[in-house]
């Protein structure tokens, strides 16, 4: 009896607690955390793509005082600024009272999530049906698109310059549209197929109408009639396509999921599930020592390359730019800064356990998690953060009371994957991943739990304040 108490006290003493965080915190924090998700969840519902997304975070910025970055400033302690990227990234920053050669503290997350482009040439008529052809962007498994309602999202360029914004199939009336697939019927062929190419990608095509144009019989009649609906509502033609960004992506709204409530599924959590609680976190934040920057970055799903990516010099440029206003050097402000680079992780699914190692992966309700590196195949492309500054993190989140856990993705060897950790840490930043574990992550449904959602958000409060 009393040997085995021992062993139990010791136990307490030297093992790790990995405890699902209902029992690890209050009930005003459980409330606080059912609100947050209802804040986050009526902005995944209006920010489907990046460009959307970007408007909704200039709002929220201008709505709290943030006011557009120019170089040459005068800031102080407390000012608020943000610069829009092309309307496709957003940096915001509070300036801190330390001065800026001690560095900033960076949340990033990005905003664009694997979706269905509309292909420059996109219109045509086959058998009296009018579709689109598409270019799937960021990795997706292709047979979840099909046979589920899409929205249509994005920019027209006219040719004489002006733009039209495009929205349809969000709100209530509108028609929505579909990739069609095979009734199983007639799929004895299409079932021997292996998996990548159940749907292929030039059978991602998008349904999009079937009457023709005044009921004449000239050949592409229905064709005709859908770009005659298009001049009629958006004042194009056909050659405009070529100077437009289209973007389809699933047309239901985010929910709640399960009996007790406890989850949120929806369309894009990648990664706006870790740039809204940055967001946030920022424009929260009261009197930062540091200043507290937020970035927002575009085309993480493709590689992070083009001018809205983190590859490019978008941000060394800002931070330059900002250093600048206190006749301090970029560089400088970089190599003293600090960055929590927030991208999903892969949630334990119980129905698919083999592809995880389970003493070293992310699960549902265990908080926000801490990544030390990622990559694949041997940490191959990973930045991974130093021992130090892991403990930096690690003392900062437990001394706040910041749930958290840590979770690789996947087994050795099993697949892996980056995040724009690396092109920050390249920068000579402290970075380090953390953010949100995602079941059915880059499905057109993906879920998170709300507790680990607002931890996510605690983190990054903890770290800018
Ligand atoms: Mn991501
Ligand atoms: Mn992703």
């Amino acid at each position: 009896m009393e040997k085995s108490s021992a062993s139990k006290e010791l136990k307490e003493k030297l093992f790790s607690k990995n405890k699902h965080t209902s029992y690890r915190i209050t009930a005003e924090e459980k409330s606080a955390s059912d609100m947050f998700a209802k804040e986050y969840t009526a902005f995944l519902n209006a920010s489907k793509t990046e460009r959307e997304a970007c408007i909704n975070a200039e709002e929220i910025l201008k709505s709290h005082g943030f006011v557009p970055f120019k170089a040459g400033m005068e800031l102080k302690a407390g000012d608020k600024i943000y610069r829009n990227n092309r309307g496709k990234a957003i940096i915001a920053a509070v300036i801190g009272t330390a001065p800026i050669t001690e560095g900033v503290r960076i949340c990033a997350a990005h905003i664009d999530s694997p979706r269905l482009d509309l292909k420059q040439n996109p219109l045509y008529e086959d058998h009296e049906l009018a579709l689109f052809k598409t270019h799937y962007y960021g990795g997706i498994k292709k047979y979840q698109w099909g046979a589920i309602p899409l929205s249509l999202h994005g920019v027209i360029v006219k040719a004489d310059g002006t733009s039209v914004t495009v929205n349809i199939g969000e709100d209530k009336g509108d028609p929505v549209f579909c990739v069609t697939d095979l009734l199983p019927h007639l799929a004895t062929e299409q079932m021997k197929r292996p998996a990548v190419s159940l749907i292929k990608g030039e059978e991602l095509n998008i349904l999009v109408g079937s009457l023709p144009f005044n009921n004449d019989e000239e050949s592409e009649a229905v064709k005709l009639n859908i770009m005659n609906i298009l001049n009629e509502k958006y004042g194009v033609t056909e050659d405009d396509f070529l100077s437009a960004e289209l973007e389809a992506v699933p047309a239901f709204p985010a929910c709640d999921v399960g009996l007790d409530r406890s989850m949120i599924g929806g369309y894009g959590h990648d990664d706006r599930v870790c740039a809204y609680p940055a967001l946030r976190a920022v424009v929260d934040c009261k009197a930062p020592v540091h200043t507290a920057v937020a970035i927002l970055t575009d085309k993480e799903e493709t590689g992070s390359d083009g001018n809205t990516g983190l590859c490019s010099s978008y941000l060394p440029y800002f931070i330059d730019d900002l250093a600048d206003c206190f006749g301090a050097k970029g560089r400088h402000v970089l190599s003293a800064s600090q960055c929590l680079s927030a991208d999903v992780n892969a949630a334990f699914d119980p129905t698919f356990p083999d592809v995880m190692e389970q003493k070293n992966c992310a699960y549902l309700n265990k908080g926000v998690c801490v990544t030390k590196f990622t990559g694949s195949r041997g940490k191959s492309g990973t930045s991974d953060a130093s021992a130090e500054f892991v403990g930096t993190v690690r003392r900062l989140l437990d001394s706040k009371n910041v749930v958290w856990q840590t979770g690789e993705l996947g087994k050795v060897d099993a697949g892996g994957g980056g995040t724009v950790a690396a092109y920050i840490a390249n920068l000579d930043v402290d970075t380090i991943d953390v953010g949100v574990p995602v079941l059915c992550m880059h499905a057109p449904f993906e879920i998170v739990s709300k507790l680990d959602v607002y931890m996510t958000y605690r983190a990054f409060s903890a770290f800018v304040e």
